[in-house]
């Protein structure tokens, strides 16, 4: 064990960064090169007039161009928010959910499993007396009909299906995390319609380093608490990363590159996912999902579904993350998405010479497991 971790360089399979889009943004060149001088974006402030006040009015341009060019979610008549990645357009949903509520104890926040590992940290991490995690919608038991905040993950995170809310109860208030609903990981099957819907450029167009995320927001109040949160929290959300993603999101959505990038991104998912599934013809130790062919809109065309991360199974009673790591292959074990650990989630979003040492590897990990 110790010589494998000697000879073998660890690959880290654990993080969704999505690195393998710098292929495509290498091959675009200095094209879509931003510069900012020394006087440009020094307020606070971009659009004083809006409600969304720190967020550039071309910004929310190009984020509603992109969703009807993409027709992944309605944006007519709905309030849009920027934030510092979705990750704190989570907790801006959570606290504008909430806070109205004045609860005398803490709501709960329920996500069905395997749902993302993010989420119980995201709600418990300052021990807020507005909300905390409340595990597994499934389990989820209401109590004299208290109000419950539900996490809508599609495609989810880790394991790719599509998804409805599970509770359904008529106090529940749901938030949609739609990070993957783009054309590369799913089909478009209709532009998504829900109070609140949460997008990133981290998972959208690979961006995550700019940490801008969008929420697309239903309710005008609802909209308008999100903003006090960024506004307490980080006093909104920095301009040179407003711009960049403007630029970039201006170029998908009018497609003035040599290649579509989404094209690009659906070709890098589907050949990973073909080569993933060829190294599991054939063995029963270790398992991931089907995704059977959906119509997608965008393509105008019925296409396979290649998501984000490959939701793995091996037997009952494997640590699969404990037997990746005898290989030098981090993943991330099935416990932090409140399932056994004889799951593991895969990231398909990293480099191409890490994809394919890892499949190199992969015949190791098969006789570990069969043993
Ligand atoms: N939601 C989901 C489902 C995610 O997978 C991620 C990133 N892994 C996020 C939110 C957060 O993304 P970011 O903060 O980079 O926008």
């Amino acid at each position: 064990m110790l010589t494998n971790l000697n000879q073998q360089s660890i690959l880290d399979f654990d993080k969704g960064d999505p690195t393998m889009y710098e292929a495509y943004w290498k091959s675009i060149g200095d094209d879509f090169k931003i510069t900012i001088s020394a006087s440009e974006a020094l307020s606070y402030f971009a659009n004083p007039k809006s409600f969304c006040w720190f967020m550039l009015p071309k910004l929310e341009q190009e984020i509603r161009n992109l969703h009807n060019v993409v027709g992944n979610a309605v944006v007519e008549g709905r309030h849009i928010v920027v934030g510092n990645g979705s990750s704190q357009l989570i907790q801006a949903a959570l606290y504008a959910l909430a806070e109205p509520l004045d609860p005398s104890s803490p709501i709960s926040v329920v996500s069905a499993a395997p749902f993302y590992s993010c989420y119980p940290q995201i709600a418990d991490y300052l021990r807020s007396g507005l909300f905390e995690w409340g595990g597994d919608a499934h389990a989820y038991v209401d109590h004299d009909d208290q109000p419950y905040i539900e996490m809508v993950t599609s495609p989810n995170n880790p394991d790719g299906e599509l998804r409805g809310p599970v509770v359904n109860k008529a106090n529940g208030m749901l938030i949609h995390d739609l990070a993957y609903y783009w054309p590369q990981y799913t089909a478009i099957t209709k532009p998504a319609d829900h109070d609140i819907m949460l997008f990133t450029a981290s998972k959208c167009t690979g961006h995550a380093g700019s940490r801008i995320g969008w929420a697309i927001v239903k309710d005008a109040n609802v909209a308008k608490q999100m903003v006090k949160f960024l506004e307490i929290s980080t006093i909104g959300v920095s301009k040179e990363a407003q711009l960049r993603a403007l630029s970039i999101l201006e170029m998908i959505s009018t497609n003035s590159c040599p290649t579509n990038f989404f094209e690009f991104g659906q070709s890098v998912m589907a050949e990973r996912w073909m080569k993933l599934r060829e190294a599991l013809q054939g063995t029963d130790v270790l398992q991931v999902p089907d995704f059977p062919p959906r119509h997608c809109n965008f393509k105008r065309n019925y296409k396979e579904c290649n998501p984000a991360y490959a939701w793995m199974k091996a037997q009952e009673g494997i640590n699969l993350e404990g037997v990746m790591k005898e290989e030098s292959i981090r993943v991330r074990g099935g416990g932090t998405f409140g399932c056994p650990s004889n799951y593991a989630r895969l990231s398909i979003l990293g480099k191409d010479n890490d994809f394919d040492e890892f499949l190199k590897r992969f015949p190791s990990v098969f006789k570990r497991l069969a043993h």
